[in-house]
């Protein structure tokens, strides 16, 4: 991502936290600014080490703290399927989430398709579940690697 759209995009997340009276404070900035700058999902200790770049004394539990707060705010998904990260640009609104994963170059593609969302939603009930959250991980390859093959 370019130096300006990481710009705007944390300048949206700061008005987010703004509003809600949370604390974007400058360790979540930077992981967030991080974020941006990868292509594909990011784990915890890549991450880390990314971090200590800017902020040296960085530890572990630096790192999943501001995760933590991240992903309480939806900025970024966990990709669970590879327990890593991955930033979320229309963060504005709450959003179910299919993540397309590419298990060969470790994009993440997201993906907001209502439809199978609702369909979930509908089994879960059938079944007497409520259903909260809703992410959906896709393995495959992707366009990309698909065509450089
Ligand atoms: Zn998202
Ligand atoms: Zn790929």
């Amino acid at each position: 991502m370019q130096k300006s759209a990481t710009e705007q995009l944390l300048k949206r997340a700061e008005v987010m936290c703004q509003r809600r009276g949370v604390r974007m404070t400058p360790t979540r900035r930077e992981v967030f600014a991080i974020l941006t700058e990868q292509e594909g999902a990011v784990g915890a200790y890549d991450l880390l080490d990314l971090l200590k770049a800017e902020v040296p004394n960085a530890k572990p539990p630096t790192i999943y703290r501001a995760l933590e707060f991240l992903q309480s705010q939806g900025f970024v998904h966990k990709v669970s399927s590879s327990n890593s990260y991955v930033l979320c640009s229309h963060f504005e609104k709450q959003h179910p989430v299919q993540m397309l994963i590419c298990t060969h170059c470790g994009n993440v593609q997201e993906i907001h398709s209502s439809g199978v969302h609702q369909a979930f939603v509908e089994q879960a009930e059938k079944e007497g579940f409520t259903v909260q959250q809703q992410t959906v991980e896709a393995l495959g390859i992707c366009s990309n690697c698909q065509h450089s093959q």
